[in-house]
C-alpha cells in the first residue's frame, strides 16, 4: 500500500513538474498557458517545432533525446529537467511528512509553486504576480486549515498590505525599485507561511542578506533563493508542529459532526 503511494506521490510530482516548466516558458512571455488551440501546442523554445507526445513526457523524452531537440539539435535547458526532477522530490517528501492528508495537498501545490516561481526568476525575468497569488491563496487555506479560523490570517495580512501600500503610495509615480519588487513579492507570503520567531528570522535574513551579502550568484538569485527557504521552513515548522496541528484538524471534525 506504501508502495502504491509513494508511485502515486511519483507520478504526480513528475507531472506537475512537467505542466510547471509549461508555465515556466510561457508565463514571463505573455503566453496562455492553456493550450486552447493548435497554435499552442507544445512546440520547441528554439525552433519552435510541434513536439509529438513522447517528446515532451518528463524526464524520459530529456533521457531519449540525449538533452537536444530533435528538431534542431539545440541543447535542452537543463532547468526544465530539474523542475521536473524537484517537482517529484517534492511530492514525495511532502509525502513523506504528512501522508496522503489535506497537508500533503497544500504543501506539494506551495512547493511546486515556489519551485515555478524561483525557476522564473533565474532565468531573469521578475516574479510574476499570478504565481505569487497562488501562493498567498495557497497560505490562507492552510492557516484557515491549521487555525481554524480566518480571522488572526485576516489581520496579519491586512496590517502586512497596509504597510506595504503606505511604502508604496510615498513612491514617486508608485515607481518601485527591483529589490523592492522582489521583496514585497518574499514578504506578503511569508505572512502567512511563517510564524513566530520564524517570520521574525526570515525577515532579518532576507534584510541582511539583501544589505550586506555581496556575493553575486546570492544577488542575482535572491528571489530563488527566499521563496525555496520559505517553503523549507514552512515545511519543517508544519512538520515539528504535527501533532499540534493534527489535534486542530480533529477538533474542527468532531465540532462539525451531529451529535
Ligand atoms: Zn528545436
Amino acid at each position: 500500500m506504501l508502495i502504491i503511494e509513494y508511485l502515486f506521490a511519483l507520478i504526480i510530482g513528475l507531472m506537475a513538474g512537467n505542466f510547471a516548466t509549461t508555465a515556466l516558458h510561457r508565463l514571463p512571455r505573455g503566453i496562455p498557458i492553456y493550450a486552447s488551440s493548435a497554435n499552442l501546442r507544445p512546440r520547441c523554445s528554439y525552433c519552435s517545432h510541434e513536439l509529438k507526445f513522447f517528446e515532451y513526457l518528463p524526464i524520459l523524452s530529456w533521457i531519449s533525446a540525449k538533452g537536444s531537440c530533435n528538431y534542431c539539435g539545440h541543447k535542452i535547458n537543463p532547468l526544465y529537467t530539474l523542475l521536473e526532477t524537484f517537482g517529484a522530490l517534492i511530492s514525495v517528501l511532502c509525502l513523506t511528512f504528512f501522508g496522503l492528508t489535506d497537508l500533503y495537498i497544500i504543501f506539494f501545490t506551495f512547493g511546486i509553486l515556489s519551485l515555478l516561481s524561483g525557476s522564473i526568476c533565474l532565468t531573469n525575468h521578475p516574479p510574476i504576480k499570478v504565481v505569487t497569488v497562488a501562493i498567498i491563496v495557497c497560505g490562507m487555506l492552510y492557516k484557515t486549515l491549521v487555525q481554524h479560523d480566518i480571522i488572526h490570517w485576516l489581520y496579519g495580512l491586512s496590517f502586512c498590505c497596509l504597510i506595504v501600500l503606505l511604502y508604496v503610495s510615498r513612491k514617486k509615480a508608485w515607481h518601485l525599485t527591483k529589490k523592492e519588487v522582489v521583496a514585497i513579492h518574499l514578504l506578503l507570503p511569508a505572512i502567512l507561511w511563517c510564524q513566530g520567531w520564524w517570520l521574525t528570522l526570515y525577515i532579518v535574513f532576507l534584510i541582511s542578506s539583501c544589505k550586506y551579502c555581496k556575493i553575486r550568484a546570492v544577488e542575482k538569485n535572491y528571489f530563488a533563493i527566499g521563496i525555496m527557504l520559505m517553503f523549507f521552513i514552512a515545511l519543517l515548522t508544519s512538520f515539528m508542529n504535527m501533532e499540534f496541528i493534527q489535534v486542530r484538524i480533529n477538533q474542527s471534525t468532531t465540532r462539525s459532526e451531529p451529535h
